[in-house]
């Protein structure tokens, strides 16, 4: 967290916002785990609507096998990751 002192979904848009929590890029109940590389900082605003479309994609029924597939939510992986790699 003090590594990256920044929400990284909002970098990834070029904004800077401080970052508050550590976010789990794919929620725990996604079948995302605690490792390291699933763990991103973020603050509260990008963590709350991130939960609003996991939430969503739980209570539509799909396998979350496919949560990757989802566009929502395979956005907000999408700049998980590409902070991540630089
Ligand atoms: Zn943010």
């Amino acid at each position: 967290m003090t590594a990256e002192p920044l929400c990284r979904y909002h970098k990834a848009q070029g904004q800077i916002v401080a970052a508050t929590i550590l976010d789990h890029v794919v929620a725990l109940a996604l079948g995302g785990t605690n490792d390291p590389a699933n763990l991103a900082p973020a603050c509260l605003d990008c963590n709350t609507d991130k939960a609003r479309a996991e939430m969503r994609y739980l209570r539509s029924g799909h396998d979350v096998r496919f949560v990757r597939h989802d566009p929502e939510l395979g956005g907000w992986f999408r700049r998980a990751r590409k902070m991540h790699l630089d």
